[in-house]
């Protein structure tokens, strides 16, 4: 049997599975959730200790069809301004609750298109955050940049804001892929923005690509690929494009006949993956590369990786508040999750209460499972003695469990009294693994194919 039968036989090309960047992920928070965690969460993060910020601007220009971000399309600037309103409203409610002395690890702008703002509101949404807490010394301001929606002077307001990382959204440069998923970029506007990010002495620069996406072959991704590496992007994110047109509207424009099938998009993803660490990027989890200087590479060595909504991360706060409308935050005791509707958003922030619609408290066995989870993800391996130092389970119980998995996996894991591996020809089913370990019904939610 080769490996790509095998990997087939244990559900690589039919599963659905979460990208687990949280466990429990988003579809089991509720609406239950006890009234006030979010309030009280905050007051708990210890006074002088430091967190991340995470802003979700909900309006793009145009609506790309593939895209199942939460986000509104508007030609005007009224309601981005009333919006960037209810933002600063919602910091200063977040900065009469948090402890004295709380500085920001990382601050991320995201959408949406966060890069519509005028120069003017970038700048005070900027001094609304810093009102809140101060930069620490080690710390990275990134921003999705769109390149149709970027100039000098929102660079500018950018670079001048503490704007350090920046990412921007590539997709696949063939005309007829992006026309087949409404999302019309050329290379040289690409570059442009690249350009334009770098002049500002932003030298951490992340791009996004997709694999699985209409009419895409082996040769049109080797082509996207070899453009995108002559801009030398610093990370690089390689998602599967998830069609879900029953969860994402938009997408029911997309022609489902030139979509690649399961095994296909095995090829593509194997294509891309080759051509960056033939370039000498090193693989980061299961789908990010960065230059062996990158920060992430870094972390992933020193198994400091974490990993969060934004994918992969080298944030060592253990708090990340999500604000603006449908946001998530993380806190050691649990997450909360804002109204995903901007109204809904609007209205609590108005009637002076935060927006949060729903949200999860952990208990000690989502804990453990969170972080059996997370090893995985981050470091294909999970490593008995970092969780039975942490974590409130016998040898024998942790072993069980291990042993599950390598069954469940007709044994084809590494499993020794030190822990237990994916191998490198295994590493497709990380997902699927993972899911092994997720206790909750996952029938509830519309997940992503497994690659
Ligand atoms: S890909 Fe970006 S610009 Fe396009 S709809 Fe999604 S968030 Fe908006």
């Amino acid at each position: 049997m080769t490996n790509r039968t095998q990997l087939a036989s244990m559900g690589l090309f039919d599963a659905k599975v979460p990208r687990y960047t949280s466990y429990p992920t988003a579809p089991h928070f509720a609406p239950t959730f006890p009234a006030g965690s979010f309030t009280n969460w905050v007051k708990a993060v210890p006074e002088g200790g430091k967190i991340s910020l995470y802003i979700h601007v909900p309006f793009c220009r145009r609506l790309c069809w593939f895209c199942a971000c939460r986000t509104q399309g508007t030609t005007k600037d009224a309601p981005v301004i009333a919006y960037v309103d209810v933002l600063k409203a919602e910091l200063a409610m977040l900065a009469a609750i948090l402890p004295a002395g709380v500085q920001l690890s990382r601050l991320h702008w995201g959408g949406g298109t966060p890069t519509l703002l005028s120069p003017a509101l970038m700048t005070e949404l900027a001094q609304a955050i810093s009102d809140v807490a101060p930069f620490a010394d080690d710390y990275e301001f990134s921003v999705e940049i769109d390149p149709n929606e970027i100039d000098e002077a929102r660079c500018d307001a950018l670079a001048a804001a503490g704007m350090n990382r920046a990412s921007i959204g590539v997709q696949d440069f063939d005309e007829q892929i992006q026309q087949s998923i409404g999302r019309l970029q050329s290379y040289e506007i690409t570059r442009d923005a690249a350009e334009m990010i770098r002049a500002r002495g932003v030298h951490s620069l992340n791009a996004d690509i997709l694999f699985g996406l209409p009419h895409q072959s082996n040769a049109r991704i080797t082509e996207s690929v070899q453009k995108l590496l002559a801009l030398a992007p610093d990370r690089v994110a390689l998602y599967g494009y998830a069609h879900v047109p029953w969860m994402a509207k938009r997408q029911q424009l997309i022609p489902e006949d030139a979509l690649p099938s399961p095994e296909q998009r095995l090829d593509l993803f194997e294509t891309a993956r080759r051509l960056f660490v033939w370039d000498g990027y090193q693989e980061i989890g299961i789908d990010h590369f960065a230059t062996p200087e990158d920060s992430l590479s870094k972390a992933q060595h020193s198994g400091a990786m974490r990993r969060n909504f934004q994918g992969y991360t080298d944030d060592p706060a253990e708090v990340l508040i999500g604000l603006g409308a449908s946001s998530i935050s993380r806190f050691p005791q649990g997450y909360t999750q804002n109204a995903p509707a901007t109204s809904a958003y609007t209205k609590a922030i108005g009637e002076g209460r935060f927006a949060t619609h729903k949200g999860h408290a952990l208990s000690a066995d989502d804990k453990l499972r969170a972080r059996l989870i997370e090893m995985l993800m981050c470091d294909f391996e999970i490593r008995n003695h970092e969780v039975l130092s942490n974590f409130d389970i016998s040898k024998p119980a942790l072993q069980a469990l291990l042993t599950e998995a390598n069954a469940a996996f007709e044994g084809r894991l590494s499993l020794t009294p030190l822990g237990l591996g994916i191998p490198p020809d295994m590493r497709p089913l990380t997902r699927l693994i993972a899911r092994h370990f997720d206790a909750y019904d996952l029938s509830k939610a519309g997940h992503s194919s497994a690659i």
